[in-house]
């Protein structure tokens, strides 16, 4: 048996950076290598195009019914570049296996595989076993989108392997990305009186949308497990030269949604709100990125995830987390959804990505009971 530490190693050795906007294959040698290391484990598997020769990647031990538990993960990480620890190759120091992917999601990948491994070992499994390793989770969300379009029997539930500290994660936020455009008069700097400026305008609208009107709103939305909804501006641009009066200001925010609204009519009511209080200025371009948020469902499988999480000594109270993953996606489709993995959410994306060694193992033995 290889166990998850040694299968990370592999796995973080080829780099699968999500190519963002680019038309690169980017995902298709891991997809490769976890494809050839599952069919000589007797288990099948198969790559299943998405676009641009990148592929998806679906392991299927068959079980005694043909009703299926999905787990799935993600193949792409983001970059590496400014790491401070190698990124392709797993370096280890107090307990921790360090490199790009290692929590998020090489870790749970590793993870997912073992655990197929060892209730392959011990028999046939009572239901079957999908594992699903999808492109581009990083960026638009395309693999998760296909796999939804291809699978041939939607899952009794999943498990979605993201970094939860061993944590179960049953409901997260959403989000809707959209650029705010101010106009103003432009002209000469040394002759401003009467012009309007679209930084000073936009300032006005950066104003508003940190004020207590606003956000006191999105506070009185707050839910249980998730949080309040929240609106953070994240980038501006404005302005032509130091000696010109700004026709345009552009600035970009991020919306978080909490389960329950509809990222569109956030959208909308954004708009609405910001055009009729600055008319004929103010233009909010459609979402260049929407997600959704997951909800808490119930569900026997869940429930008896919980009791693993519990029969292995780990908290098992339902948690609620700000970012996204595949699974509210997956959750679209009606199947009931828990996110759990190894490492901590706080170490992904960054310089010194790490997973804590036992916090591995102990992932793999709840999958591993989880399936039995
Ligand atoms: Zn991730």
């Amino acid at each position: 048996m290889t166990g998850p530490r040694a299968l990370l190693e592999q796995l973080v050795r080829i780099p699968s950076v999500n190519p963002r906007e680019a038309a690169t294959p980017a995902e298709t040698p891991l997809a490769e290598f976890v494809a050839e290391w599952a069919r000589a484990r007797g288990m099948q598997a198969e790559l299943v195009p998405v676009q641009d020769g990148r592929a998806n990647v679906v392991v299927t031990l068959a079980g005694a019914s043909d009703d299926v538990i999905l787990l799935e993960t993600h193949l792409d990480t983001v970059e590496a570049d400014g790491m401070t620890v190698a990124p392709y190759e797993v370096t280890y120091q107090d307990g921790r296996a360090y490199g790009r992917g290692t929590c998020d999601a090489k870790g749970q990948l590793a993870v997912f595989l073992s655990a197929m491994e060892a209730v392959a070992a011990a028999g046939v499994p009572s239901r079957t076993v999908v594992l699903a390793g999808v492109v581009d989770e990083e960026h638009r969300y395309v693999g998760v989108q296909e796999l939804r379009r291809t699978w041939a029997r939607t899952p009794l539930a999943a498990i979605v392997g993201e970094p939860t500290s061993l944590r179960m994660v049953v409901a997260h936020k959403g989000c809707m990305r959209c650029r705010i455009t101010v106009r103003g008069d432009g002209g000469h700097s040394s002759e401003p009186w009467g012009r309007s400026n679209a930084i000073s305008l936009a300032a006005e609208v950066v104003s508003y949308l940190q004020g207590p009107d606003v956000q006191g709103a999105l506070d009185a939305q707050a839910q249980e497990l998730v949080g309040p909804p929240s609106l953070a501006v994240t980038m501006i641009e404005g302005g032509a030269g130091p000696n010109i009066l700004p026709e345009t200001c552009t600035i970009t925010i991020d919306r978080r949604t909490v389960p329950g609204e509809d990222p569109h009519q956030v959208w909308e009511a954004l708009a609405d709100d910001l055009t009729s209080r600055w008319p004929d200025v103010v233009e909010v371009a459609e979402p260049h990125i929407v997600d959704y948020a997951l909800a808490a469902t119930e569900s026997p499988a869940l429930d008896q995830f919980q009791a693993v999480l519990r029969s292995h000594g780990l908290d098992g109270a339902p948690l609620g987390v700000g970012h996204g993953t595949d699974a509210s996606k997956l959750a679209l489709d009606g199947v009931p959804c828990v996110v759990f993995g190894a490492g901590s959410i706080g170490k992904a994306h960054t310089a010194d990505e790490y997973v804590p060694l036992d916090e591995l193992d102990a992932a793999c033995a709840v999958i591993t009971s989880f399936i039995h």
